[in-house]
């Protein structure tokens, strides 16, 4: 790595710890944009924009919202930069826009930067694919803090598609999601997502495998969100001169 990392949203809750654990890894912070009327510390370089950003980066570390995706996914790889995107609540024509890129640069898109989630993901398709669905209800329940925008978590979402992997199955085809009112029994196979709002909560993921003779629970809490921040980190000191592709955090633990 020359240039060093960029980092995108970086006035955030996830930018800010970007930039502290990038100066924490010994790597060079070239700097950061973020929305104009956004205040970022004195200290920060700031950039007029993601494409003078990301020129001047080896890679830049995304926090920020799905709404900025598809710009930044064109101008990030018209600069020629690899890019490390985390922010969720992507559209199918976001996810779209990040394969586009990734036709082009080496791109790490990761809906949870934790190590210990990345195992939990492991775990579930595993888990999905030894107990039949005709059997085993699988239910996701997340909470997080009061601010969160999106829901079904990006985690959330990951574990269903994790358990739908497992099954063979499309998750689409299969979300029971925000059950209200007379919603009729529930259909055999369902993925079932339920979200939780409240306090300050990082964040926190329970999978439950439902039989008629046992339940099964996997659970992972978040304490400090830096845990995210030192994973975005190390993807970027990972996918820096890599070639172009859309890899996961699995592939950079050496999971996949
Ligand atoms: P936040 O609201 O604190 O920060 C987002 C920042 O992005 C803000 O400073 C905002 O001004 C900036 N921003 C918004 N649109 C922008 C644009 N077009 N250009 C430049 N900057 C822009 O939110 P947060 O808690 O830091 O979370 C940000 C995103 O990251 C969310 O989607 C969240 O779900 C996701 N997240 C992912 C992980 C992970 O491990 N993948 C972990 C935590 C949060």
């Amino acid at each position: 790595m020359n240039k060093g990392i960029g980092v995108v949203g970086i006035a955030g809750r996830m930018g800010q710890l970007v930039a502290e654990e990038t100066l924490a890894a010994g790597a060079k912070l070239v700097g950061g944009v973020d929305r104009p009327e956004a205040a970022v510390s004195n200290s920060t370089v700031r950039f007029a924009d993601v494409a003078a950003l990301a020129a001047a980066s080896d890679v830049v570390v995304e926090f920020t919202h799905a709404s900025a995706v598809q710009a930044n996914a064109k101008a990030i790889a018209a600069a020629g930069c690899a890019w490390v995107l985390g922010t969720t609540g992507l559209s199918a024509a976001d996810e779209a826009a990040v394969a586009e890129a990734a036709r082009t640069i080496a791109v790490v898109h990761a809906p949870n930067f934790s190590p210990g989630v990345n195992l939990v993901l492991a775990l579930a398709e595993k888990m999905a694919a030894a107990l039949p669905a005709e059997m085993y209800d699988a239910e996701i329940v997340e909470m997080h803090h009061r601010q969160k925008v999106d829901a079904p978590s990006g985690t959330a979402v990951g574990m269903g598609r994790a358990v739908a992997k497992g099954r063979g199955v499309n998750l689409a085809d299969v979300t029971e999601s925000g059950r209200d009112g007379h919603t009729g029994a529930r259909k055999t196979g369902a993925i079932g997502f339920a979200a939780l709002r409240g306090g300050q909560v990082v964040g926190e993921h329970t999978l439950l495998f439902a039989a008629g003779t046992e339940h099964i629970a996997l659970t992972h809490r978040a304490f400090d969100r830096r845990a995210f921040a030192t994973g975005a980190v190390r993807a970027a000191l990972w996918v820096a001169g890599r070639k172009p592709g859309l890899y996961s955090m699995m592939d950079v633990l050496g999971m996949a």
